[in-house]
Parts: C-alpha cells; structure tokens; sequence
C-alpha cells in the first residue's frame, strides 16, 4: 500500500530525529535525502501549502553557466540529476534542454562573459560566445542591434517547478518522512547550548500548540529563514525581496533557448505548453515579505521584452504572480551548522536560483549532517564567512 503524501497536524509526533522547517524544495528535498540515507524518523513541516513559497513561484531555469568554479560544478551536477529526475522520481518534470542564452550590450559585460565563458569551458562545459550573426542563427527573432556578444550554453534548461516539487515530496513520503503541511513553527527550545525541540501550531486548531522534541532542526524557510533563526536569536543577513514574473497565451513553439540579459535582469524562455514566461530586476522594490503583483513591473518587463524581441509586442499577457527571493549581501547561500547553537541548520540564503541549486544541494546537506561529507563547500558557505569577512563573489546573477 502506497503511503499518504502528506499529514493531519492530528498524527504529529512528539519526537523526530530531524525537524525540517519549510516544505519548498529545499526542505523536501532535504527531507528525502535524509530518509534515503537513513537519518531516522524525519518530518518536513510547512506552515502553508507545499510549493507555496518560492519553489512553487520560480521560473524552473536550470543553468551551469556562471562565473565560480563553485556553481559552475554544483550546477553541472544539477542539470544532470534533473535529466534523469523523471525516471528516477516517476513524474514528469518537463525538463527542456532548450540552452541558456545570455546577452550582453556593453563591452563591461561582454567582458564578464567571456571571462565565465572561458571558466565554464576549462570545466567541459560546451558554452560559446556568439557574435550578432550567431545569435540569430539561435533565435532568429532577436533585435542584436546593439548587441556586443552573447554567450551560449545548449545543454542549459528549463523544468516545470510544481512537479519537481511533488517528486521529491512523494519520494519522500515513500521513505517515511512525515509531511505536515498548514503547520508553523512557532518556536525552537533549547537548552542555552543545544536545540531540545519545536513548538508548533496547526491552521486547522490555532489556539493550541505540539511540541516535538528533536536534537536538530533545519531551517530551509527560504525568504522567511530571518525569521525562523530569530526565534532563537540568531540574526541572518540575508533578506527577503519581491521578485515578479509573468506567463502570457500560449504561441507556437518557436523559442529555443532560455534568453537572459545579466544588465537589467530580463530573462524570458517558452514553456512546453507555448506561453512566453519570464521576469526582470525591479530595483525599486523595497525589501519585505511582500508577494502582490504590480503594474510597473508589466510595463518594465514589457518594455524591455519588445526591444530585445520586437515581434512579442502584441502577444497578450495572461497571468502575473510575485515571489520572495531570499537574498544574502554576497549573492551566495548559507549553509550548514551555526556555531551559537548546535543542532540548527542552515539551508538559506539561495537568491533567484535555488531551485536549481536544490537537487544537489539537498543531496549535499543530508550527506554533510551524516556523514560530515563536503566540509569544504559547507565551511565555505558557513554563516561564519559574515563575520571573517572572507566572502565569496559570482557575478552571473540574475535578479
Ligand atoms: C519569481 C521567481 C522566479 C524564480 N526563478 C528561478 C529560476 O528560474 N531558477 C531557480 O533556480 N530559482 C528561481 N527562483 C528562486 C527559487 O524559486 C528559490 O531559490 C527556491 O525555490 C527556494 O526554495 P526553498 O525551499 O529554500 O524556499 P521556499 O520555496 O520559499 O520554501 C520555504 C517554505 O518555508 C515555509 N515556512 C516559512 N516559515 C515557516 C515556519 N515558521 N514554519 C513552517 N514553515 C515555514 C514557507 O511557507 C515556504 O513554503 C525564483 C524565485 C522567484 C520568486
């Protein structure tokens, strides 16, 4: 008989081995990781809907082109975890190698890339800079008049966010994980030195809370991760901001690659069902937990789409929606043991390109906490790194 994927706050246990806050990828991800590698009873817990936050809310691009040897591997890897997820998870993700296609209209730029092109290409990535004529042989229907270079990844892609989600969920819950949505973490006990435990409480009864006791609680709340650390007195730098994104009618198919611009933050792929989906950098949004949709946003993101593709003018739009990425004042994430407290976690801080991050972050972190692997990546990602000031750059940021 094949298990529930989730749970009635009703079946909470009053005790876990681990206690992963945030049912996103990241944590379901996590969570399954853990179960697979034999972590004991381990419960996911998420105080709205799973793929609620940003993992239900991203555009699904998947890349390995970037500017670190750091992301270049780890995203190497993810692509190729991504490839085999249908088969592996039985979901289809509606992975797309349609390619990653980045442009850049200043010689500052075109700069940049070349220098993250040669990177990639000394880590056998088979990324190209393309020259105006180039590009139009990739998309014809780009405007390159004032194109510089473009750099051109084809292995890079896009997935569908809500079943990738689901796919680790369900793997998950087939490994014993328990699943808890609509339930909060309201507190996290200690013992001055040490995570004893958390306090929760359901949506469907409010008033009342369950303790679960656990020796290890990892925070995997995304742009709420500030929130959930100050609960113990741990202040994060990382920060929540409002990103939008906005799908349109569908068209015929006719978009190969995923089209990104790193100067003002537009990106914009097709999806398997034909609707141009994409976003830009909105620098005016102020910092917060704020989710709504706005009109500027349409009309920057509209304004810059139809310059770089002029035939996009009269296609309509049908649907807007808004996420929170989670940003950290050095573009990178942070990750693995805090020094104040043992037994709280990290898994935060993962800007606009978590979800491509998660296959194999989840992967990394459950086999860091078992077995202390990747002590290298996770010292080099550690809190810590804030207060040594030894903090790392990556200039292929989107957002
Ligand atoms: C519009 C948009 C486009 C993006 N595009 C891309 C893209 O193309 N590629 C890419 O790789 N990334 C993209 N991202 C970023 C990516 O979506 C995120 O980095 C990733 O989903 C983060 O996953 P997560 O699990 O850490 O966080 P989330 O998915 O936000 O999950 C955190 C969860 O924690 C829960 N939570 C918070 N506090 C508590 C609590 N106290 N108790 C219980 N639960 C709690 C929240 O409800 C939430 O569901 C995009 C993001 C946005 C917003």
């Amino acid at each position: 008989m094949s298990r529930r994927l989730t749970h009635d706050a009703r079946d909470l246990p009053t005790e876990a081995d681990v206690v992963v806050v945030g049912g996103g990828i990241m944590g379901l991800a996590t969570a399954f990781h853990l179960a697979r590698l034999g972590a004991g009873r381990v419960i996911v817990l998420e105080k709205s809907y799973l793929c609620s936050g940003a993992s239900g809310r991203n555009g699904g691009g998947v890349r390995a082109q970037w500017s670190s040897e750091i992301n270049i591997g780890l995203m190497k890897e993810s692509l190729a975890i991504c490839s085999d997820f249908a088969t592996e998870m039985r979901i289809n993700v509606w992975f797309r190698r349609g390619g990653y296609l980045f442009l850049a209209r200043s010689e500052e730029r075109a700069k940049q890339l070349a220098a993250s092109v040669a990177l990639q290409r000394d880590h056998g990535l088979p990324t190209r800079l393309l020259d105006a004529r180039e590009v139009r042989e990739v998309v014809p229907e780009l405007d390159v008049s004032d194109l510089v270079v473009a750099s051109y990844n084809p292995d890079d892609a896009v997935v569908f966010p809500w079943p990738f989600v689901w796919g680790y969920a369900n793997a998950a819950a087939e490994r014993g994980v328990g699943i808890f949505p609509f339930v909060e973490v309201d507190a996290i006990e200690t013992d001055g030195k040490r995570v004893t435990g958390v306090v929760t409480r359901a949506q469907s009864d409010p008033k009342r809370t369950h303790r679960v006791k656990t020796p290890l609680v990892v925070n995997a709340c995304g742009a709420w991760s500030p929130e959930l650390a100050a609960k113990v007195g741990i202040a994060l730098p990382n920060h929540p901001h409002r990103h939008e994104i906005c799908s349109t009618e569908p068209l015929k198919p006719f978009l190969g690659p995923l089209v990104a611009e790193l100067a003002t933050g537009l990106y914009f792929s097709q999806s398997m069902r034909g609707e141009i989906v994409g976003g830009i950098s909105n620098e005016k949004v102020p910092d917060g937990l704020d989710q709504e949709s706005s009109l500027r946003f349409l009309g920057l993101y509209a304004r810059a789409l139809t310059r770089t593709m002029p035939i996009l003018g009269g296609v309509r739009v049908l649907r807007q929606w808004a996420g929170c990425y989670d940003l950290t004042p050095d573009g990178n994430p942070i990750v693995g043991r805090v020094d104040a407290l043992e037994g709280f976690v990290l898994l935060c801080g993962f800007m606009g390109h978590g979800f491509m991050m998660a296959p194999v972050m989840s992967r990394m972190t459950a086999e860091h906490l078992l077995h202390g692997a990747h002590d290298a990546l996770f010292q080099r990602w550690n809190l810590r790194r804030y207060e040594t000031g030894e903090l790392l750059s990556e200039s292929m940021i989107l957002g």
